[in-house]
């Protein structure tokens, strides 16, 4: 494997884009500058995801967003090779991305730039963004192991 651009976006696939507010902008948005983001607590310095305004372990509002290393393994995953569209026709796959920094800190997400059935339960994956009108969607890719 080469050297992965983290910008380098996969094929066109049609995608409902999330709705942005003031708790998930930071999210959505933070591969603009090519990192992932995720809310962590001033206080006990636990990651909380999907974003919200307290700490999900000690109910701080001390959150803010702050870079992650963006490497993570595949906890779950599932195939879908159902068309619930008419433009939706390749099989992808749905996975729950458990991130290197803490127990349990999942990124529901896409794994693309493999094969659906290369995919496997702690495959070492990392993220890539891809850019869609003003959000940043966090996908993940298969990473050697060591990166
Ligand atoms: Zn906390």
């Amino acid at each position: 494997m080469t050297a992965i651009d983290r910008h380098q976006a996969p094929e066109e696939t049609p995608r409902q884009l999330p709705l942005l507010d003031s708790a998930n902008r930071a999210f959505w948005q933070s591969g603009a500058d090519g990192h992932l983001r995720i809310c962590r607590c001033a206080d006990c310095r636990a990651y909380t995801h999907p974003p919200q305004p307290r700490c999900s372990f000690c109910r701080s509002a001390k959150v803010q967003p702050e870079p992650v290393s963006g490497r993570g393994r595949v906890k779950t995953f599932t195939v879908n090779v159902q068309a619930w569209t008419p433009v939706l026709s390749e099989p992808f796959v749905f996975a729950a991305v458990e991130l290197e920094e803490q127990f349990e800190l999942y990124v529901l997400t896409n794994i693309v730039n493999c094969p659906v059935e290369a995919v496997t339960i702690d495959m070492p994956v990392e993220v890539l963004f891809e850019e869609r009108e003003d959000v940043f969607l966090p996908l993940f890719q298969p990473r050697e192991v060591g990166r």
